[in-house]
């Protein structure tokens, strides 16, 4: 088999060896500066707290691969997971609610978890002072891993199955040759490789740099501090349970002072989030030496008592058993944050067959290992991986300013309780769109996403929000659901669906493919026939082999050896780029040119059912059905300004996506309002695009699909082409996949009152039982009621109901045919 090398024997390196030799690779080397027996990584001193719930499902996931596997990993009667519970208690009224909501994501991943009050917190846990608890949420699977232990027993387990381990050997360069590695580089010589994974850790910054690889985690120090014995625990016998862990009690967080907790015998280790970020610049730390023990090894740093003060007080506070005992010894421990706080993994974009598996927590090893194993040996893993994957930032977010400020500021939030649609406060106006000083006139309510400012709404819609027909007027909403959200909303997606309506499209992935293998590319690695002829759009997908969902993208043909595709993430960026430079290798002739292409263009969506007079009214070219008809693209200009006319629309009405260069964005802007005017035509935000996107049916990549899923899961086939005569990744899957009927399918929900908002995974249940999550959701306008996507087992059928738990309050929706709007598409063509 490949020849690896992984680097870094933690907690990552060593099950991901583990779970490559285990799937029958033979060539494994893992190369640890430190010794071997306590490397001095975060692993080290990790005190092992598994949470495992997580807004993120993949994470949720990989927690509960990591317990299933640190429990069966054992000797001498002992396994590497103590099965306590864990305990999450609320002192405020905002957590208690919170809580609900963490309680929906752990059903909706398959967690089991319970809702309990003040009383049932102190039984289960007697330390705590029942004054301040106003309920908690406990899980009893959650509990303590043993990380060091697990290291060991990993690399004792996987040395006899052939793995060679060198320590006290410091990866110095990476070699490369033709675009892929070769080699590792070492203070004792070169060990040849063709994959490389780095699971440095926190020093992954480091290795990256190596290859030119940025690596958007920050090291960051956190406090760890152990009390002095609990007069109440004193002597009582811990082993009587096999507990090398020496706890009892459930582990504990008290997430309104940012603190956790377990036992450690008699002692408390109490984990601190509430001090000021401590960024470490790992290459500082210097070389690690050749004897490390608790005390010293280079991920530890001299405690800072004065920044615990906080933290303490509310600790004697919380248990007040604590109060008689002093901090016996603490530490400053360092690990990773990133900007978006998910886990570093997979193939740099930039160098093939070099691999990263950082920034991940104990929690998560074993999943993250798995996850990476199963992508190298079968090309593919079961729990999608695009929320942790590297190549998931966008250029700018991956500057020094961008990671560093980002990652602290995860630091301080990590326990905080943030809406899903919050924006970061800072940093802010990174990229904005040519269109942005007219939209700030036009009252503009920004998010962000990947460095953009994106309009949600625009306050200059206000006045119409009055005269809005009664079966159009803003539905009341809950709180939470109101939170950045506007019934400006209702107000743009009226005028989308009854006028026109423009919206800035500009934050959409645009790539440029082209070159004499462009079409030898789009035929191997999507789903439809992109040989149509120029002038055409098509909507296809991207699958891996195994027919999962990478992607679903717009293929329009401009010219013969040249495409514009619409996709949806940096990481298709990547994946083309990958797939070009493999092609070029293979096939020389074939050579194809993958460019983004996003901040050298700008885009307006005009749609509704006057966008025809629009144009109209300021060009002569023919934009009739038979000019430009439906998935058709033309280059031309109006008004004088240069554009690319892009004849599709995610809210269902007809129309056009209207391309230019930024030179011309606030003159194509302006143009289109002076046309528009007459017309009512108005500027309208995301808010509104997403209840309409919904309605239509539109599957977004990311949340309502994945790789976890297929085409007949997900009822996209109509962009699956299976008659093309060429091959295609995934194609063999399919043909598999269409001869069994699927057992589980993304279906449309609507909500009975026509009023109860969620926000998107949630759990349904039906007769009783968890048996789906929703995806997306939001309120369909022109249906008045919310609508949701969920996954669900196809035994659930239209017409069926069922229940979503939204804040632990259940909500009566039903499953419904879908699209809900215009199936017949007759907005669109005509
Ligand atoms: P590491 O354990 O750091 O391993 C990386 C290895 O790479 C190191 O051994 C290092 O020596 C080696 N290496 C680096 N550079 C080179 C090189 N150039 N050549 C050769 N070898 C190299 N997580 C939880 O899930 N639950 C918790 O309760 C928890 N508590 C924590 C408390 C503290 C105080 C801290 C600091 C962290 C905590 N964490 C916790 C986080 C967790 O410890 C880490 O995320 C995890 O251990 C990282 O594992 P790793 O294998 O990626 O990294």
């Amino acid at each position: 088999s490949q020849r690896v090398v992984i680097i870094g024997a933690g907690i990552v390196g060593t099950n991901l060896a583990d779970e490559l030799v285990s799937r029958g690779w033979k060539n494994i080397t893992v190369v640890e500066q430190g010794p071997l027996s306590m490397p001095g990584g975060s692993t080290s001193h990790a005190p092992g707290l598994v949470f495992q719930t997580n807004a993120s499902k993949t994470m949720t996931l990989f927690a509960k691969y990591t317990i299933e596997k640190f429990l069966a990993l054992e000797q001498d009667g002992q396994s590497c997971f103590n099965q306590l519970g864990g305990l999450e208690i609320a002192t405020t009224p905002e957590r208690l609610e919170d809580l609900k909501r963490r309680h929906g994501y752990a059903q909706s991943w398959g967690v089991e978890a319970h809702l309990i009050d003040t009383d049932e917190c102190v039984r289960r846990y007697p330390l705590l002072n029942r004054e301040i608890i106003l309920g908690g949420l406990y899980i009893p699977n959650d509990g303590l891993a043993l990380a060091a232990r697990a290291t060991q027993l990993l690399i004792e387990r996987t040395r006899n199955a052939g793995v060679r381990y060198h320590e006290h050997t410091v990866v110095t360069g990476i070699e490369k040759d033709n675009g892929h590695v070769t080699g590792v580089t070492t203070n004792n010589g070169t060990i040849p490789a063709d994959i490389i994974v780095s699971a440095a850790g926190f020093w992954g910054v480091e290795i990256g740099a190596m290859v030119g690889l940025k690596v958007p985690l920050l090291p960051l120090a956190h406090q760890y501090a152990k009390t002095t014995a609990v007069p109440g625990l004193v002597g009582r016998d811990v082993n009587k349970r096999i507990n090398a862990m020496n706890a009892e009690l459930p582990i504990l967080r008290y997430q309104d002072q940012d603190l956790y907790y377990r036992e450690h015998g008699e002692q408390y280790g109490i984990g601190y989030y509430g001090h000021r970020p401590m960024p470490v610049v790992a290459a500082s730390l210097g070389v690690t030496p050749k004897e490390v023990d608790d005390k010293h090894m280079p991920s530890r740093l001299e405690f800072t008592s004065e920044d615990f003060e906080p933290a303490w007080k509310a600790t004697k506070e919380l248990l007040p058993a604590l109060r008689e005992t002093e901090i016996a010894d603490g530490f400053n421990g360092i690990f990773s944050f990133t900007p978006d706080g998910g886990s570093v993994v997979g193939q740099a974009p930039n160098l093939d067959g070099f691999w990263v598996a950082e920034a991940v927590w104990v929690t998560h090893s074993a999943g993250v290992a798995r996850a990476v194993a199963e992508i190298l040996t079968e090309g593919r893993s079961r729990i999608d991986i695009a929320e942790c994957d590297v190549s998931r930032f966008e250029e700018v977010q991956l500057s020094p300013e961008y990671i560093s400020e980002t990652s602290q500021q995860n630091f301080v939030e990590v326990y905080d309780i943030i809406h899903p649609l919050a924006p970061k406060e800072s940093p802010r106006n990174l990229r904005v769109s040519p269109f942005h000083a007219r939209q700030r006139e036009q009252g503009a309510f920004f998010l962000e996403v990947g460095g953009w400012e994106r309009p949600h709404w625009y306050e200059a819609n206000t006045d119409l929000v009055k005269t809005l027909p009664t079966g159009w007027r803003h539905v009341d909403r809950d709180a939470w659901s109101s939170k950045f959200y506007s019934p400006i909303a209702a107000a743009e997606a009226w005028k989308t669906r009854n006028a026109v309506a423009m919206y800035d499209m500009s934050t959409f992935h645009r790539f440029s493919v082209s070159g004499p293998g462009a079409v030898h590319l789009l035929q191997r690695i999507t789903t439809s026939d992109v040989t149509k002829p120029s002038g055409t759009i098509t909507h296809t997908l991207l699958l891996n082999a195994h027919g999962g969902i990478l992607s679903d993208i717009f293929v329009s043909r401009l010219e013969d050896d040249s495409f514009q595709l619409g996709a949806n993430t940096s990481t298709d960026l990547a994946y083309l780029a990958r797939e070009a430079r493999r092609q070029e290798k293979h096939t020389p002739g074939q050579w194809v040119q993958v460019r983004d292409v996003t901040g050298s263009t700008c885009c307006l969506g005009l749609w509704g059912p006057r966008a025809r007079d629009v144009i109209r009214s300021i060009s002569s070219e023919d934009f009739s059905n038979k000019g430009l008809p439906y998935m058709g693209v033309k280059q031309t200009s109006i008004a004088g300004v240069p554009v690319t006319m892009f004849r599709k629309s995610y809210v269902g009405e007809h129309g056009w996506e209207i391309q230019t260069t930024p030179e011309y964005g606030q003159r194509l802007w302006d143009v289109l309002w002076q046309a528009g005017k007459p017309q009512g035509l108005v500027a309208a935000g995301r808010a509104a695009f997403n209840g309409l996107r919904l309605e239509k049916g539109i599957r977004a990549s990311g949340s309502d699909m994945s790789s976890e899923y297929n085409p007949y899961e997900a009822r996209v086939t109509y962009a699956v082409h299976m008659d093309k005569k060429e091959d295609f990744v995934g194609k063999a899957a399919l043909q598999r996949l269409s001869k069994q009927a699927p057992t589980r399918q993304l279906r449309c929900l609507t909500v009975d009152d026509g009023r109860s908002m969620i926000l998107g995974k949630e759990p349904v249940f039906h007769n009783g039982q968890t048996v789906g999550y929703v995806t997306n959701a939001a309120f369909g306008y022109t249906v008045r009621k919310p609508v949701a996507y969920a996954w669900l087992p196809t035994k659930v059928q239209e017409g069926d109901s069922v229940e979503i738990e939204y804040f632990g309050k259940r909500i009566k929706a039903t499953i419904t045919a879908d699209p809900l709007y215009d199936p017949q598409e007759h907005r669109l063509r005509n």
